[in-house]
């Protein structure tokens, strides 16, 4: 099972908390200013996309990060 990794658009704030310090693996930096999953992961919308699951511990590391709780790391 791959971990589905979501990012609430509404809520991110573009800190860059998420693509320049905790995980830059797992997202980007998008042309909104907001975080994006990289291309690679991605699963139709920006915000959403599955991770192998060698990077959950990174993806989860930018979840506890963000200021604002807008990272989400589920089971698929
Ligand atoms: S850490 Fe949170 S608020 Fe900051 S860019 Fe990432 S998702 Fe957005």
């Amino acid at each position: 099972m791959c971990p589905i990794v979501d990012i609430d658009r509404e809520e991110c704030t573009g800190c860059g908390l998420c693509y320049n310090d905790e995980c830059p693996e797992v997202f980007v930096e998008g042309d909104s200013g907001l975080s994006d999953i990289k291309v690679e992961f991605r699963s139709g919308e920006p915000g959403q996309g599955k991770i192998p699951e060698s990077l959950r511990v990174c993806a989860e590391k930018a979840a506890d990060a963000c200021p604002v709780s807008a990272i989400e790391v589920i089971e698929d």
